[in-house]
């Protein structure tokens, strides 16, 4: 078990995280020298209990490296998002381990530069599509989700040699859970005047670490985060570092890379909100731990308030009680560049920030640093007005 640094500033940091890694790295490949067979997802739509319950470790894939574009660029479009190249070319370019640990892939027909990418990516790894419906608005569009979760079923089975019962899909439902609980909770840490984390804290608090091996010891991990970030709370001296700066809520694309996170926390904004995947959009919903578990998970998992679906206001009444909730100042909308669904749903996302009487900033960029310091004078100029 890791013990938590307790210095009042940069309390989780890379160093933190990194050690989490080293245990999550060491336990999974106990785990396959077990026998067990690592499955990377690319999505949050994907439920990773079905990957668990089949014995296997799921791995998120999608990268926030500037590294590996140059290369994906050779197949890919160049006015592509950052997100699609540079998980692309990190599997093309062998630079990621924990591409190269994966027995096979489950990938989401969500957006259009996700599903073509995700057909040359099967050159590398066997590759499952899962076939998203594009609203989960009907009763229609959850029958069909559910048939897919059953087509994907029998396909861990027979990759993995393992049959996924109800009990033990029910078990890891559970875990799973506790897992988005506990994130949740960590997250709640900000709604009290002084927040307890920083938004770059909350990101490494809560990240999975790569291998979701053992989260037992994650979940642990996370709880004795959240008690050191109350102690802190308690500090004088850290409460007067916080107090007052901008409450930001972070939306949109998934902050796979923190350039803009960092932007915001270095200009003295505190991010005390993500509502991206991995943020409060994903730890939101438990799935029903009661009856069928296939159809608990179909239910709950099609309801992720993203941007692919059509409508989505999910999403809109999500931001609202976020603004409510984490009493936030400001909100800042990242898209990342090539991202149609986001940046045009951006457009509501404007008014209805405007509705509840917030500055909005909208920031469109990739992964690289070339506008860093044009981004940085805009978010400064965007802090001013919160003042
Ligand atoms: S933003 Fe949507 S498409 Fe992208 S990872 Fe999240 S759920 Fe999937
Ligand atoms: S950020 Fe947008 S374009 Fe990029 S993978 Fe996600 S939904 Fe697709």
């Amino acid at each position: 078990m890791n013990t938590i640094k307790k210095s009042n500033i940069g309390m989780f940091d890379d160093h933190y995280l990194g050690s989490i890694e080293e245990r999550v790295i060491r336990d999974t490949k106990a785990a396959k020298a077990a026998g067990a067979k690592v499955v990377g997802v690319y999505c949050a739509f994907t439920p990773k209990e079905l990957v668990a319950a089949a014995g296997a470790i799921p791995v998120a894939l999608c990268s926030g490296s500037d590294i590996p574009i140059l290369l994906a660029e050779r197949h890919l479009p160049r006015n592509l998002c950052a997100l699609i190249k540079s998980s692309y070319g990190h599997a093309i370019g062998d630079s990621c381990p924990y591409f190269t640990a994966t027995d096979l892939l489950l990938a989401d027909a969500t957006c259009d530069g996700k599903k073509k990418m995700f057909e040359l990516l099967g050159r590398k790894r066997p590759l499952y599509l899962l076939q998203l419906p594009q609203t989960a608005a009907t009763e229609e569009s959850h029958a069909y989700w559910l048939g897919e979760l059953r087509r994907i079923k029998v396909l861990l089975e027979r990759e993995t040699g393992s049959a996924i019962t109800d009990d033990r899909l029910r078990a890891q439902i559970v875990i799973y859970n506790r897992l988005r609980s506990t994130v949740h909770e960590a997250f709640r840490l900000n709604m009290g005047e002084i927040p307890l984390l920083s938004g770059r804290e909350l990101d490494t608090v809560t990240s999975m670490a790569g291998f979701e091996c053992n989260l037992h010891s994650r979940i642990d991990e996370i709880e004795q985060a959240i008690a050191a970030a109350r102690q802190r709370g308690r500090d004088r001296q850290y409460q007067a570092g916080v107090a007052g700066r901008p409450r930001i809520l972070l939306t949109g694309c998934p902050t796979t890379n923190r350039k803009v996170l960092n932007l915001i926390e270095d200009c003295r904004g505190v991010v005390v909100a993500m509502e991206s995947c991995g943020g409060l959009k994903t730890v939101g919903n438990l799935v029903p731990e009661d009856g069928d578990p296939l159809a608990n998970l179909a239910r709950t998992y099609l309801d992720i308030p993203c941007a692919c679906m059509t409508p989505n206001p999910a999403r809109l009444d999500l931001l609202r009680s976020i603004i409510r909730d984490y009493r936030i100042d400001g909100v800042v909308e990242l898209t990342w560049d090539g991202c149609h669904t986001y940046n045009i749903e951006a457009f509501q996302v404007e008014e209805c920030v405007g509705a509840a009487g917030l500055p909005y900033l909208h920031i469109i960029t990739d992964y690289s640093e070339n506008d860093t310091g044009q981004l940085k004078t805009r978010i400064e100029a965007f802090l001013e007005l919160l003042n």
